[in-house]
């Protein structure tokens, strides 16, 4: 992809699908920023920042944050230099305003969408996945206390900060994050798939056979 335009690639997919594992990986094939909104807000909710007090009651009860403080949100970090040859977007956009938003702040920038792709998991595996979730602190690495554990309990492999559980990740805030996705997500999948623009992907498979579908679903990939 040497010499192209910037790449935007989104990632679409339930609470748990993997977006977060697979947009990091993406983003360093790619070399441009992995751009977690939730991970955003929680940094933004730890240093108590104008920010985090707007989002915090939100993320407690697993709603969406209103679009005008996500969108807002978006367009800071995306007018920041290292987005210049693109990002992968990992939680974003994830309503319909969101994405008209996305295309509008691509277009300013005589960009667009590059490519979505939709990561789809069965719901049981979901919650099983999620209430399994352990994250590092400084970088939201993810692991999985069965399916993919840490080298050494409690410890980030790759960056040695503590471990910890999301405090959105207890079965009744997972069963409420889902049904949030279905309703306002979801449609999502129908607007990008008549652009043309969605791959699905099956994210029930192994991390790095969804690595690599992901990464050959991109154009020129
Ligand atoms: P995530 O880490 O992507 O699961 O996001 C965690 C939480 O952050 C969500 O449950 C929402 O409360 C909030 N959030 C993240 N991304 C968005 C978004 N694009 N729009 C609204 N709220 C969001």
């Amino acid at each position: 992809m040497e010499g192209a335009g910037p790449v935007f690639v989104v990632l679409l997919g339930a609470p748990g699908a993997g977006k977060g594992t697979q947009a990091k990986y993406l983003a360093k094939a790619l070399e441009v920023p992995h751009i977690s909104s939730g991970h955003i807000f929680r940094v933004n909710l730890q240093v108590d920042s104008e920010l985090g007090r707007k989002a915090s009651d939100y993320l407690a009860r697993g709603e969406l944050v209103p679009d005008d403080v996500t969108i807002g949100m978006i367009r800071d970090r995306l007018a920041q230099a290292d987005c210049g040859r693109g990002a992968v977007l990992d939680g974003f956009p994830r309503t319909p305003a969101q994405a008209e938003a996305l295309d509008e702040l691509l277009g300013e920038r005589g960009a667009r969408v590059a490519a979505v792709l939709y990561i789809k998991v069965d719901e049981a595996v979901l919650i099983q996945r999620l209430s399994g979730r352990w994250m590092c602190r400084q970088a939201g690495h993810v692991y999985h206390q069965l399916f993919n554990p840490p080298k050494a309990p409690g410890v980030c492999d790759v960056d040695g900060s503590p471990l910890y559980q999301r405090s959105d990740d207890t079965e009744e805030t997972v069963a409420h994050r889902i049904a949030v996705y279905l309703r306002q997500t979801a449609p999502l999948i129908e607007h990008y798939r008549k652009r043309g623009q969605i791959t699905e992907i099956d994210g029930g498979q192994p991390i790095e056979v969804v690595s690599r579908q992901s990464l050959a679903a991109l154009p020129e990939g």
